[in-house]
């Protein structure tokens, strides 16, 4: 089910399953719990989703695939603001 910006990659049916999920996500920790991963608005929804990430099997290609496609929510333990501090060969400003 899309809530505008999240494709739920755990659904089945009703055509918003993605085919092409990566096979890793099989083991996500994560499975069902949306709301709780897509809402960076709450600072207790933060903290629970990261908390679930510490346990998770699969944090390392979590990460890597949230910083290849540039994923909104938490992922791997880290937030959207997290993850573009980390962004490697991101461009410096120059003054
Ligand atoms: S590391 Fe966190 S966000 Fe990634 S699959 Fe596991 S539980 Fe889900």
């Amino acid at each position: 089910m899309s809530n505008g910006h999240v494709v739920d990659l755990w659904s089945e049916g009703e055509g918003v399953f993605r085919p092409d999920r990566p096979k890793w996500q099989d083991q996500a920790r994560c499975r069902g719990m949306l709301d709780l991963f897509f809402n960076e608005g709450s600072s207790i929804s933060i903290r629970k989703a990261k908390e679930i990430c510490a346990m998770c099997p699969v944090r390392k290609p979590c990460l890597q695939f949230a910083l290849d496609n540039e994923e909104y929510g938490v992922w791997a333990g880290t937030t959207t603001v997290e993850r573009g501090r980390r962004k490697p060969n991101k461009p410096r400003r120059r003054i």
